[in-house]
């Protein structure tokens, strides 16, 4: 487990799945799989005064974060509410709701996560060693960390991510956190749709494409990703 330590605080699984699992019982319909709930704070709300202010850190926290939480249950339900009744006439609609809100809820738990009133200082051990391997020092991460968050354009994060095919630490600007994934997935199966992929043999009939590239998925292999993913979650 212990190559897995930075992956696991780079992408901050625990936090989401596990203890921040509600029952699912709730609401009109079919239960969804996984519903969140949002964690309180594991600090006072005037933790991080004079950096972060106790009124910025509750509406924060109450009402921007809680609103993702449950715009992503009520995303999580139409889903299984849709796979139940086989109407996806609304798809488009309730993918982007799920990954608006999911990543909202994925960031704003890291957000809080990273955060301490005792903060500060750098990092050590095997962290700071990835950060050598892959900025050449600490101070070499801060200074792009620094530069790439203040030059995110509109809304959005800095982020500093662990980026497994390689094995590197890297960072990214996130502009649009819904564009269009959940922060923190690990992907298992993947079809390409661009034109490349499918337009010489099917045209314009890309849903003929996607249901033969079911004759041809590779279940094993996904399987093995699937082993490999489960040990990113820290709490069961
Ligand atoms: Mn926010």
């Amino acid at each position: 487990m212990k190559g897995f330590g930075v992956a696991t605080m780079a992408l901050g699984l625990g936090g989401l799945y596990g203890t921040a699992h509600a029952s699912g019982k709730k609401g009109a319909g079919p239960a969804a799989q996984g519903e969140c709930k949002l964690l309180p704070l594991s600090y006072p709300y005037d933790a991080l005064d004079p950096w972060i202010d106790r009124q910025t850190v509750t509406i924060h926290h109450d009402k921007h974060h809680a609103g993702y939480v449950k715009n992503f249950n009520t995303a999580l339900r139409k889903l299984s509410e849709a796979r139940a009744s086989d109407d996806f006439s609304l798809i488009k609609h309730w993918s982007r709701e799920l990954a608006f809100h999911g990543s909202g809820h994925v960031l704003h738990t890291l957000y809080w996560e990273n955060m301490s009133p005792k903060g500060g200082g750098k990092p050590t051990g095997e962290l700071m060693a990835a950060m050598g391997k892959s900025f050449g020092g600490f101070d070499q991460f801060k200074k792009q960390f620094a530069a790439a968050t203040k030059a995110v354009e509109g809304s959005g994060w800095g982020i500093m991510a662990f980026e497994p095919f390689r094995g590197y630490l890297t960072v990214l600007q996130v502009e649009k956190h819904q564009d269009l994934t959940i922060w923190g997935v690990y992907p298992l199966l993947v079809c390409d749709v661009w034109e490349h992929a499918y337009y010489l043999k099917y045209q314009n009939r890309r849903a003929e494409y996607v249901k033969n590239f079911f004759n041809l998925i590779n279940w094993p292999e996904v399987e093995k990703r699937y082993t490999m993913a489960k040990r990113l979650v820290k709490y069961r």
